[in-house]
């Protein structure tokens, strides 16, 4: 019964099933629950045979035993199953009960045991980790799946912020040098306030990245938060609308929008919002001045279709899928300023409401992004 932190002659972490067992028989508890998963598993089977990844599998698993047993106290527990690619810790010592693990220790110990796992096959392991409570009906392969969700969503967060940490390096190394140029030389009036110009555009520069970045750190955008919610998209668009009209009239836009019945979307009214606002500001900057942006709705199946249509120089064919990208800009950008950051967040949080995006052309002779969003379920009922 004992795991291999209680018994140190055990070879093999027990099963999963086992640890459930355990976890139930400790009482009410909030245990840390990490997850770690080698995904080459089915690939190494299917190309060099059954018996390759079998060995592959030990070596994991024994890697993953004796890093567990440095890094965990007594009373911890490991599980994993035979020919699965899961290997699962909950920190359930007693010792922990009046010194509750932080996130930073639970993020430390799973990186400890991923890094010695990855050492040990060379081959990178998947982690993630959440907080269960030890009650009966606590579903164990459902509180998995959450953690590795979790571990995806952490990692692009990571990502995101130090690629936006590594932009913000350039605007300001400008801005000093620049700075430095007009403090230390003996400049002529015109070059002055050419510098002290430039020195303005790259400080609005990094402005809009700070504000991309808070941005994106204030959406909840983990799968639950997202899937749990639901929105009515023509409320949506009419704020949407309203947020973006400063700039519409500064540019001299139009913008147009038709209003959808029953279109209730399975996803958060704030996200949904942004990704609204960050279609139609786009439309509006790269459309054309005194011209008309079209934003449509219409239920499609058991998706609502948003479409967002502008007359401007549209994005080209080859970039019509790698627009999406973090920090990507198009070839007909032109002179407007940007940071490549907006169809970033609006591709995340469509494909995490389980819908999606596409760019194409519209016939306003401009682009069209095309948004689908997965219905509300008891909405779909209703319509039908
Ligand atoms: P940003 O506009 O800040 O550069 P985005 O991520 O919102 O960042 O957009 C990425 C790129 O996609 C833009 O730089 C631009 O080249 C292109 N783009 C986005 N929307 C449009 C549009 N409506 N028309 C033409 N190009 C667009």
């Amino acid at each position: 019964m004992a795991s291999d932190i209680n018994s140190r002659t055990r070879k093999r972490p027990p099963e999963l099933r086992e640890l459930a067992l355990r976890l139930q028989s400790a009482g009410d508890a909030s245990v840390p629950l990490l997850v770690l998963r080698q995904p080459d598993f089915e690939r190494i089977a299917w190309r060099d045979g059954k018996r390759a990844a079998r060995r592959m599998e030990m070596r994991t698993t024994h890697a993953f035993s004796s890093a567990a047993r440095r890094a965990l106290r007594n009373g911890d527990l490991t599980a994993h199953d035979r020919g699965s690619d899961l290997f699962v810790v909950a920190m359930a010592s007693p010792a922990r009960r009046t010194d509750v693990p932080s996130p930073i220790d639970c993020r430390a110990v799973l990186e400890r045991i991923a890094a010695a796992m990855s050492l040990e096959t060379e081959l990178p392991i998947e982690t993630g980790w959440t907080v269960i409570r030890t009650l009966p009906e606590t579903d164990l392969r459902a509180e998995i799946e959450r953690a590795l969700d979790r571990g995806i969503a952490d990692r692009e967060r990571y990502e995101f912020l130090s690629a936006i940490g590594h932009e913000l390096r350039t605007p300001l190394t400008s801005i000093r040098g620049y700075l430095e140029t007009l403090l230390e030389d003996d400049l002529e009036a015109k070059t002055m306030q050419r510098f002290l110009q430039i020195a303005r555009r790259e400080a609005m520069r990094m402005g809009r990245l700070i504000d991309g970045m808070f941005l994106f750190s204030l959406l909840d955008l983990s799968a639950g938060a997202l899937l749990g919610s639901a929105c009515d998209v023509s409320a949506q668009i009419e704020a949407a609308c309203e947020v973006v009209r400063p700039l519409a009239r500064r540019r001299g836009v139009r913008v147009r929008h038709a209003a959808c019945d029953g279109a209730v979307a399975q996803v958060d009214a704030d996200a949904c919002l942004q990704l609204l606002v960050n279609l139609i500001e786009n439309a509006i900057k790269y459309g054309a001045a005194g011209g008309t942006v079209q934003v449509s709705c219409a239920i499609s199946g058991r998706d609502v279709a948003i479409a967002v249509d502008d007359d401007g120089p549209g994005i080209a064919p080859a970039e019509r899928e790698t627009i999406f990208g973090l920090r990507v800009r198009g070839s007909r950008s032109g002179d407007r300023p940007g940071t490549g950051i907006g169809l970033a967040i609006v591709k995340m949080i469509a494909e995490r409401a389980g819908g999606c995006i596409r760019a194409g052309e519209s016939p306003l002779g401009g682009a069209r992004f095309e948004a689908s969003l997965p219905l509300k379920a008891d909405s779909r009922a209703r319509l039908s």
